[in-house]
């Protein structure tokens, strides 16, 4: 249960659906049970999604997937700040302000496979003058054990399909692992999709984590694309099985590129008092933070969800959410 988090400050874990205090929060709205079933909270997911400031919108569904303990909530929680800044240049915040949002926290603790969505949904003005409806998504596998990895490629698979974005957080380097890991999710989704729609994913961003090699390829957007591009590059002496796993991603996603991050420093890998604060994260970290947050969320960046071709809105993603859960469980 989500009761043990307690020793981070500010948000109730309780997975009920009213807010008491009527601040958003992280809410568990797909969670992967011990028998392996898939629990969906539908009437908090209805309660987020059919709201009455978003349910008409059109939505742009970010989510932010891969396995525990690879920082994926601390940069949630940078992306969070950068929405209720209003995506403003100071947007970082002051150097002593303690990190909130997803809870995020070091030790080596088991936890849950499944997908949390933000409670609040945030309006933004596109340049073309549109209000879209920014949903943000929190995806969390295991991939341990066959059992757990079905799951995990499950998880994956949906939060792939219901977002129009997906950032795969990956740490240090980008493994055949994970290439496979990929591969396996995005089949499950193709298997499902292909009763009912048959476009292919939208855009998938290779997040690297810590980073060490930046004289080979610098950090960022355009270093990452350089090295993305030489590892999924299909040569003829690759063996049949590594080249189909390009061949299999490349038919997958609409857009694919990739960003190296820098290490944030020992302070966040290791101290267990460290609370997000800015100022005991190294500078490298932030300086490419401030690029990365801005290039995944800023409002002419952004891509509305589409389905078959068709943009959708909040309510069309509770559906199709709801559907595509029906047919990875068939
Ligand atoms: P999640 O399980 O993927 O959501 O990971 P968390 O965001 O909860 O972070 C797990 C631990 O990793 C925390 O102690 C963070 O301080 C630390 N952390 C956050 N970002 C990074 C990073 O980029 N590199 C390293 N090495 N540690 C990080
Ligand atoms: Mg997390």
């Amino acid at each position: 249960s989500w009761g043990s988090l307690s020793d981070k400050p500010v948000y109730d874990w309780s997975s009920e659906e009213e807010e008491p205090d009527g601040r958003a929060r992280p809410i568990q709205v797909l969670l992967v049970k011990d028998d392996h079933t898939f629990e969906l909270d539908e009437a908090a997911l209805s309660r987020i999604l059919l709201s009455a400031e978003v349910r008409d919108r059109e939505v742009v569904a970010i989510s932010v997937a891969g396995a525990f303990r690879k920082g994926k909530s601390f940069l949630m929680d940078f992306m969070l700040r950068y929405m209720y800044n209003h995506a403003s240049e100071g947007w970082l915040g002051v150097a002593d302000e303690p990190l909130t949002g997803f809870s995020w926290r070091g030790g080596s603790e088991r936890e849950t496979t499944g997908i949390q969505i933000w409670s609040e949904v945030f309006l933004v003005d596109k340049p073309d003058g549109t209000k879209v409806a920014v949903l943000l998504m929190d995806t969390q596998g295991t991939f341990d054990s066959q059992s757990t990895l079905r799951d995990s490629a499950t998880v994956f698979a949906l939060s792939t399909m219901i977002s129009s974005m997906q950032v795969y957080n990956i740490s240090q380097n980008v493994q055949e692992d994970d290439l496979q890991h990929l591969q396996l999710f995005t089949e499950y989704g193709r298997l499902a999709m292909e009763e009912t729609f048959l476009k292919p994913f939208q855009s998938m961003i290779f997040l690297v984590r810590d980073w060490s090699f930046p004289y080979e390829f610098p950090y960022g957007q355009e270093g990452g694309m350089n090295f993305l591009e030489k590892r999924l590059k299909i040569s003829e002496n690759q063996h049949e099985e590594l080249q189909n796993v390009r061949k299999h991603i490349h038919s997958c996603f609409t857009n694919i590129s990739c960003f190296l991050m820098p290490h944030p420093g020992l302070k966040v890998a290791t101290n267990p008092n460290f609370d997000g604060r800015i100022k005991e994260i190294d500078g490298e970290f932030i300086n490419n933070l401030n690029v990365l947050v801005p290039w995944l969320l800023s409002p002419e960046n952004i891509d509305v969800k589409e389905i078959n071709g068709s943009k959708i809105t909040c309510r069309g993603l509770l559906e199709y959410f709801k559907s595509m859960l029906q047919a990875t469980a068939e």
